[in-house]
């Protein structure tokens, strides 16, 4: 399999050319040339296989530059009860009939990110090794990914995370899982600033094109194509699990925010997964909500973007979208690179209408969105009358899956996190403490490995300097 840019440069790449890499040289995102179609045949093979061998068989289609036992090794060492919890990996839990929950949060960060991190981080490790070669991995984060990308990164041979936060603006709970890591590669660097400050220093270390270099500086964020793969896995096993035959369909809710989930489940429907519909939910941020709506593409500045109860969707422009709209175009490159290239930040949108707009719906997208007061409804409701415990983002999930149910269609909600993680949502909705699973019992009582520095792009600099070797 080969790879290309939605933004039309064509070289073909394989998968470890790009493994690596952020963005395509022409600042587009990476696809693979064509989306292998799965038969009847196959998906009745597929069907019976336990979680790792069907990672297997699916990377297998989209990696052809690893041998395959290497590969089979990896999937199965990533995808073990071990680090999943349960031998399901990602276990459906039925809310009412024809409704249900797949559990997607069960890894070491209790939150879905953890389904393609935990694989990202040993595929990385396995290519550094091969390659001789050592990564330091920089990000900023205000919770969720940050503490996904270092439990996956913990530990391994080649690899070294420079994790920066807003010192003392992130949950008590996030705090204590990322600052609790002892593993000598892992590297928490607190801010003394916002969310934005911790970004802007990474853009500045980023666009410094001589100390990117010389320190081997790289990302994990939501564009890589990889993490994408490994999510289109689960959309398979959910199938699986709640039908009987292949002529049966299914629809996906997905919680979404920068559009990486709900692609993959674009993927595996191109791939031929009989999927109805993917119902993608939106918060107050409702950038996607208004396009699926619309076809009108509108990103927000910062002082549009709203902090939510479900935070990890809050966003202002959705960075993989770009993969579904070049599908969209035919996979029209110039097109595309003309939609999302400067005059994107330019005009701050796009609006696609007439005949374009209409195949979205060929696609099986289809959309909506929730506030606080349905979030909090939603996981009141879900406590009291099912018995089972959401977190935020679920409940936005959830209550746009309500509003598009069919007949005959089984209805898949994605938990993409435990309530444990936004315990004053769950206060302000339950008057009572959200359940912990037992291994996290005590975690804010751990000793703590962090370093306080002034929101100062220099101080980050010297600090990788002297730590980065
Ligand atoms: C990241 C995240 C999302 C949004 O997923 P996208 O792939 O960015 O659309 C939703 N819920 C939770 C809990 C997350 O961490």
């Amino acid at each position: 399999m080969k790879y290309l840019s939605t933004r039309g440069d064509d070289r073909p790449r394989g998968f470890c050319d790009i493994l690596l890499e952020g963005l395509a040289p022409d600042g587009g995102l990476y696809l693979p040339a064509r989306y292998p179609r799965v038969d009847e045949a196959t998906l009745s093979r597929w069907r019976a296989l336990p979680y790792a061998e069907l990672a297997f068989e699916i990377l297998s289609l989209y990696i052809d530059d690893i041998p395959a036992v290497d590969l089979q090794r990896l999937t199965r060492e990533t995808y073990s009860a071990a680090v999943f919890g349960t031998g399901a990996i990602t276990p459906l839990k039925k809310l009412e009939d024809g409704l249900y929950l797949q559990a997607l949060s069960n890894g070491p960060t209790l939150a879905f990110k953890d389904m393609a991190m935990q694989l990202l981080g040993r595929l990385f490790e396995y290519e550094l090794a091969r390659r001789g070669e050592e990564l330091n991995i920089l990000g900023a984060t205000s919770g969720d990914t940050g503490s996904a990308a270092e439990y996956a990164m913990r530990g391994k041979k080649g690899v070294r995370v420079f994790m920066l936060s807003p010192y003392g603006r992130m949950s008590a709970f996030q705090q204590a899982q990322m600052f609790s890591l002892q593993d000598a590669n892992i590297h928490n660097l607190a801010i003394e600033g916002v969310f934005d400050d911790c970004q802007d220093i990474v853009k500045a270390l980023g666009s410094d094109l001589d100390f990117k270099r010389r320190h081997r500086l790289g990302t994990v964020n939501s564009i890589n194509w990889a993490r994408l793969l490994a999510q289109v896995v689960y959309y398979f096993a959910g199938y699986f699990q709640a039908t009987r035959s292949n002529d049966e369909r299914v629809s996906f809710a997905v919680p979404s925010g920068n559009f990486g989930n709900i692609c993959a489940g674009h993927v595996a429907r191109m791939m031929g997964l009989p999927i109805a519909q993917l119902v993608l939910a939106t918060n107050e941020n409702d950038v996607l909500d208004e396009f699926f709506r619309t076809g009108r593409y509108r990103v927000r500045g910062s002082a549009q973007t709203f902090e939510t109860s479900s935070p990890s969707m809050d966003i202002s422009k959705a960075s993989n979208f770009e993969r579904f709209v070049f599908d969209l175009l035919q996979r029209d490159g110039a097109r595309t690179a003309a939609l999302f290239g400067p005059l994107l930040a330019h005009d701050g949108g796009f609006t696609l209408g007439g005949a374009e707009f209409a195949r979205v719906a060929g696609y099986g997208f289809v959309s909506g969105r929730s506030t606080h007061a349905d979030r909090v409804a939603t996981i009141r409701d879900s406590w009291q009358r099912l018995g089972v415990m959401i977190d935020p983002h679920t409940a936005d999930g959830l209550k746009v899956a309500r509003e598009h149910l069919q007949a005959d269609v089984p209805m898949l909600v994605l938990e993409t996190a435990l309530p444990a993680k936004f315990a004053d949502t769950i206060r302000e909705a339950l008057g009572r403490e959200p359940e912990r699973p037992a291994a996290l019992q005590g975690l804010e009582d751990l000793p703590r490995r962090f370093k306080v520095l002034p929101a100062d792009a220099e101080e980050v600099k010297r600090y990788i300097e002297a730590h980065c070797s």
